[in-house]
């Protein structure tokens, strides 16, 4: 499996000890067949030791980001990836479930399962609620505080034997988490998140850091930069998993669960069965995806 990449020097987790390798000549030549961070690879032993990469495994997953409206600049940023494992705290930085839904909204149009991690709970008492509309929706949910510990074995079985991406507002807790639980650990995620809020464009790949036993942690950059991510109009609503136990019972089949009569989705809600600020993050999520869609359309007065 490649753990990262820097120019053209792969490193590679290979039976239970990291090599180098280079990529062999022909796989260079074709642009289709980009080496991922995450790819599991077949290498060759040259006779000098050293190590080529001559061919690509089929890959479960690839995490892209692209830019808001546009359907071309998409760029690669990890393959194989299981889970994104949204990261929020309780405070300081409070709580903001429109935040937390735009991590689990990249990481469902990406197609890859989600899980979600209230921390901080020691400087809350209310902690649990918090956690609630994710478990409704169905996502594992852990509760977590460094100091106290807390659920910290819980984080630990989420995380362990498959690849899994941490992401979330900067300053939640992430880095902490993972040093807690795998002491050595060494990832960028402060310096990286200090250069985002100064705007600057940050060209840094993704780096796979091995988890436990079977476990890998992607550090990566590209994910953080939340508000780059665009998504169609159209692919909204499936960025809401949850929603598709109901929309069935829609009354009208192209209903956008705005003020439609008859919307299963807004009963769900009148039920309790699905979370207000879910609904709320999904309209405003479809009006904004509509915008970037139209740009020409966007302070146009008549
Ligand atoms: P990241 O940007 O998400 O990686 O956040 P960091 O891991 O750098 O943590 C940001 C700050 O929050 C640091 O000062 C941590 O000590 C603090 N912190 C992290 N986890 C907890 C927690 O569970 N409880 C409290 N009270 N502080 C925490
Ligand atoms: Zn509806």
């Amino acid at each position: 499996m490649v753990l990262s990449k820097t120019g053209g020097r792969y490193r590679i987790f290979c039976q239970g000890t990291v090599l180098e390798a280079s990529l062999r000549g022909r796989l260079k030549q074709s642009a289709g067949s980009q080496v991922l961070v995450g790819d599991e690879v077949v290498l060759h032993r040259l006779s000098d030791g050293t190590s080529t990469i001559e061919r690509v495994g089929p890959r479960r997953s690839v995490l892209k980001r692209r830019s808001p409206g546009r359907t071309r600049g998409v760029r690669h940023i990890a393959a194989n990836v299981d889970r994104v494992v949204v990261v929020g705290s309780a405070r300081h930085p409070m709580w903001d479930a429109s935040l937390i839904d735009r991590f689990t909204v990249v990481a469902a149009a990406n197609g890859l399962p989600v899980a979600v991690v209230v921390n901080k709970c020691d400087l809350v008492v209310e902690w649990d609620v918090l956690g609630r509309p994710y478990e409704k929706a169905g996502y594992p949910v852990v509760y977590t505080s460094v100091p106290n510990r807390q659920g910290m074995e819980d984080l630990r079985r989420l995380l362990e034997n498959q690849a899994s991406v941490l992401s979330g507002p900067t300053g939640v807790g992430k880095s902490s988490l993972l040093n807690a639980l795998q002491p050595g650990l060494r990832l960028r995620t402060a310096a990286v998140s200090k250069r985002a809020r100064s705007g600057r464009h940050t060209t840094v790949s993704a780096e796979m850091h091995r988890f436990g036993q079977g476990g890998f942690v992607v550090d990566s950059p590209g994910l953080r930069d939340i508000g780059l991510w665009g998504l169609e109009p159209r692919e909204v609503a499936a960025a809401f998993p949850e929603f598709a136990q109901w929309t069935a019972d829609c009354r009208f089949d192209n209903c956008r669960h705005l003020q439609e009569p008859g919307c299963a989705i807004v009963e769900a809600v009148t039920r309790g069965d699905l979370a207000t600020s879910r609904l709320e993050s999904y309209r405003q999520m479809l009006s904004e995806a509509q915008q970037a869609a139209r740009p020409w359309a966007r302070g146009k007065t008549r």
